[in-house]
């Protein structure tokens, strides 16, 4: 299993100097050191967990959405979502599983589900191209507009912003 955290540390209360200095310098957040953990003690249950590769983790008010790599969505799901909703109590807040992908609207309809995406537009400002994401008007993303760029241009290099049709 590869998450944002090593090995020593995803079984262990503390965190080793490598990943508290990453900690430190907001390489990795909270969020990725609880999911980690979270994780680990499932894979003593599901043991297909232990062969998959969770690459971050965003935390927003409601929800928390974990990007893993292509393929790992099925076995971090569970049959009958019972990984995830596992992850999902030990966590405290809705878990989703995105998977690392090219295809950006597709990634990005599912990260914002279910609120539906209108359209995304590329606009050109002064810090270059940015990518103009339109929702409803009487919608609100299941995550801080912050949590969302993070996630673009994490997995995109890309900037994002947030507008209502
Ligand atoms: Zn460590």
């Amino acid at each position: 299993m590869k998450t944002p955290i090593c090995g020593i540390c995803m079984n262990s209360d503390m965190l080793c100097m490598a990943c508290q200095k990453k900690l430190d310098d907001g390489s990795i957040s909270e969020a990725d050191v609880r999911l980690a953990r979270a994780v680990k003690t499932l894979a003593s249950t599901f043991k297909v967990l232990d062969n998959i590769t969770i690459k971050k983790v965003l935390e927003g008010s409601t929800i928390i959405v974990m990007l893993c790599c292509r393929g790992d969505r099925p076995k971090l799901v569970g049959r009958e979502g019972v990984v995830i909703n596992r992850l999902s109590k030990m966590m405290g807040k809705t878990v989703r599983v995105i998977e690392e992908t090219e295809d950006m609207k597709e990634f990005i309809k599912n990260i914002i589900h279910p609120v539906p995406l209108e359209g995304i537009n590329v606009v050109y400002s002064t810090d270059g191209e940015n990518l103009k994401v339109i929702i409803p008007r009487n919608r609100n993303l299941p995550m801080s507009e912050l949590s969302f760029r993070e996630i673009i241009k994490m997995v995109f290099g890309r900037n994002a912003v947030v507008a209502k049709a």
